[in-house]
């Protein structure tokens, strides 16, 4: 039996806070609490249940009332391919779904199954079929798939229907409590059927308001019907789409709650398209959406759900005693801290890990890879590998460890390690915790990354065992001299200025005189003489777009250069790429595109056309070269090299980790912590074992081929 140790003491809570612990009546069931996670992606679906039943137990063991799953595909004609979702297709996919809704019961907690059907949404890429939609349009999909939709006629609505009908009543056989109509995000029929953006029809199914809400009145009352006694249904629907008269918006989205009102069992809202419901930090604060909301809940006498990347909790309360929200919706709190109903309740708010609204989790989805969180690096990972966000396994040994570097891969070591028991002793450079967070959350944006770091700290100093040193940037000699027997090198990473990045994997010519600087240089205070400054950014994260806004903010004439088609194109997958183009349009920076960089002079930079290779000058007085990152790690390759002197000095291992072992995202440095910490002295995999827990697709049985 494993001997776990669970984190936390309960603390006396405000009174204030009682109200978020009252039960809610959601038709015919009870909430146990105010705490909602609404449906959200995680790139895992019908790929990896097991893995996701257990994701979303661990949040019904941390207090959810309700916890849901993503989109459901409710019948092969529509799938959304290649992002990977839950499928209700036939009988077959029952069982994983019945895994995940005994997964959430076993904590007391309520399911929801949000079923879709994307229409218009999805191009069908594996099942082949037509997609259909309101009428003859193409593919609403963001990749620009050379497919339409075909317009629905009266039988493929009654098909449609049924298929619903269906579904729902596999829903129930799964288990499921609260089964929804989904009608938000343009990201489904029913909200096509909603929007004159898509629905042109002059049947009984289009123009008026009245019209364009009759499927889903149909679709909610038949729901309502097939599901008895036993369980609610609740509608999403997006009351704007931010896109003014053109797409649905708050008046008019208010108008069509009124119409329906009291038929559905709860009102899920939010805005649409997903990337205005689920803004980063760098663009919206907690609460966007609250302006969005304030009146629905005047329109109904149901419950109303909402969402705004909620960790305050006073804000919560008086969201709850203005009379705006009956429940407390959280996908990206939950993702953060699945416990963070039981923290609240248990007023331990300096254990809360607080989202800082990254987006690295929607990514998951985006390449169709197991969700992650910079926060909470035990994400995807409950069952895969046996981690848990609020319980460690006791230390194996009581052999102490040498961190070395206070940014999230040191911290999250330390704090995993200490946590389990270890004496640890963790030595940083600087006179502060928190290594690139500290720089980079003073970036135009970017406060709320800090959190990462503040988290850390606070756990930190609930564990004597474990000891931070400042001023103390170590070297082979003194990590040798303490004989500290376990030895982690979390010493980062510094941002090259030579030009390597992903287009260029040689240094570029740079003349005698040119200005250049690396965004590490830009981020100790560094600034170019002169007015005119290029961005370089080859490496399309969030980096180059920000260095850019930064020189736009400190007056500098700002050109921005990449060898990709858009500024910062990785951020799609974050669902901000659209946000910083405008941004930096905005700030009056030019935005050059396909260009690749050929030379830098003192007062110009050589660029060249990817396709082409025609040349380009572009004058300018500095460059800022955003482009890849070298680790630290002199350090640890020394220390390798002295191995012959570890047994003498009683060290046993010496580990790179994170940035210092490869630089990559602030989630991929907090995974890397955890990591270590979690396996140090575990047994390892046996040879040829995986080091996680996979799922594999069965194989149809020989006879039955
Ligand atoms: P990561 O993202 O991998 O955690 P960071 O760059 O955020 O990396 O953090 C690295 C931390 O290591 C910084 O706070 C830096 O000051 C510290 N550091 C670097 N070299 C040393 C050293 N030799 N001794 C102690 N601390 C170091
Ligand atoms: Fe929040 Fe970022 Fe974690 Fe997503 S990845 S839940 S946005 S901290």
């Amino acid at each position: 039996m494993e001997d776990w140790i669970a984190w936390g003491q309960p603390q006396a809570r405000p009174a204030r806070y009682d109200v978020l612990f009252e039960p809610v009546k959601i038709g015919p069931l009870t909430a146990r609490n105010r705490f909602y996670q609404v449906p959200h992606c995680n790139g895992m679906g019908y790929r990896d249940p097991t893995a996701l039943a257990h994701m979303r137990g661990i949040k019904a063991e941390g207090g959810w009332a309700v916890i849901c799953t993503e989109q459901v595909e409710l019948h092969h004609t529509s799938e959304i391919t290649p992002f990977i979702e839950l499928r209700l297709w036939d009988d077959r996919d029952i069982p994983a779904l019945a895994r995940m809704a005994d997964k959430i019961h076993e904590h007391g907690a309520l399911a929801g199954i949000e079923l879709a059907y994307n229409g218009m949404n999805g191009s069908n890429l594996y099942s082949r079929e037509v997609p259909m939609g309101p009428g003859h349009l193409p593919v609403a999909t963001f990749t620009y798939d050379p497919v339409q939709a075909r317009q629905m006629n009266k039988q493929d609505i009654r098909n449609l229907r049924t298929w619903h009908l269906q579904a729902v009543k596999r829903a129930k056989t799964a288990g499921f409590d609260l089964i929804y109509v989904y009608a938000a995000h343009a990201l489904g029929f029913l909200h096509h059927f909603l929007s004159r953006r898509y629905n042109h029809r002059i049947d009984e199914y289009g123009g008026s308001l009245e019209n364009r809400v009759r499927l889903l009145r149909e679709i909610t009352e038949e729901t309502r019907a097939a599901v008895g006694d036993t369980c609610a249904v609740p509608i999403r629907i997006s009351v704007d789409e931010l896109l003014g008269e053109g797409g649905l918006y708050k008046e008019e989205v208010e108008d069509m709650i009124g119409l329906l009102g009291d038929i559905p069992d709860l009102w899920d809202v939010t805005l649409a398209g997903w990337e205005n419901d689920s803004q980063t930090s760098r663009f919206a604060e907690e609460g966007v959406q609250e302006p969005f909301i304030a009146n629905i809940r005047k329109l109904t006498s149901k419950p109303v759900v909402g969402v705004g990347r909620y960790t305050s909790v006073d804000r919560m309360v008086s969201l709850v005693n203005k009379g705006i929200l009956d429940m407390i919706g959280a996908a990206r709190p939950s993702i953060a801290d699945p416990f963070l109903p039981n923290k609240i309740a248990e007023g331990r708010f300096d254990d809360i890990r607080e989202c800082i609204g990254c987006n690295i989790c929607v990514s998951g989805d985006f390449t169709q890879s197991p969700i992650r969180c910079t926060q909470n690096p035990t994400m995807a990972e409950e069952w895969r590998k046996g981690w848990h966000p609020e319980k460690v396994r006791r230390q194996k040994t009581d052999k102490p460890v040498l961190i070395i570097g206070g940014g999230p891969a040191g911290l999250e070591a330390a704090q995993t390690l200490g946590k389990r028991g270890y004496e640890v002793t963790l030595a940083e450079a600087g006179t502060e915790l928190g290594g690139r967070v500290l720089k980079e959350a003073r970036l135009p944006g970017l406060s709320a990354w800090v959190r990462v770091a503040d988290y850390r700290k606070m756990q930190l100093h609930q564990l004597p065992n474990v000891t931070p040193y400042f001023d103390s940037r170590l070297s082979a000699d003194d990590v040798l001299g303490f004989g500290i027997p376990r030895v982690v090198i979390a010493t980062g990473a510094t941002w090259r200025a030579d030009g390597v990045g992903h287009f260029h994997t040689l240094p570029v010519p740079i003349a005698d005189g040119a200005q250049v600087l690396s965004p590490g240089m830009v981020m100790d205070g560094q600034r170019p003489s002169g007015r005119q400054v290029v961005v370089w950014d080859d490496d399309h994260y969030y980096m180059g777009g920000i260095m850019a806004e930064l020189m736009a903010d400190k007056g500098y004439q700002v050109t921005y250069v990449t060898p990709a088609s858009e500024a910062s194109t990785w951020t799609r997958n974050t669902l901000e790429q659209h946000a910083i183009q405008r941004r930096l349009l905005e700030k009056g920076i030019t935005i050059r595109t396909a260009l690749a960089l050929s030379d830098i002079a003192p007062d110009s930079v050589g660029m060249s056309c990817v396709y082409t290779g025609r040349r380009h000058e572009l004058a300018a007085d500095a460059v800022v070269l955003v482009t890849a990152r070298l680790p630290n790690d002199a350090l640890a390759v020394e220390l390798e090299a002295r191995q012959a002197e570890w047994a003498d000095a009683g060290i046993e291992s010496v580990t790179a980790i994170g940035d210092a072992l490869a630089p990559a995202t602030i989630a991929h440095a907090t995974y890397a912590g955890r990591r270590y910490a979690e396996e140090l002295d575990e047994t390892p995999p046996a040879e040829g074992e995986l080091p996680f827990k996979r799922e594999i697709t069965g194989l149809v049985p020989l006879d039955a081929l």
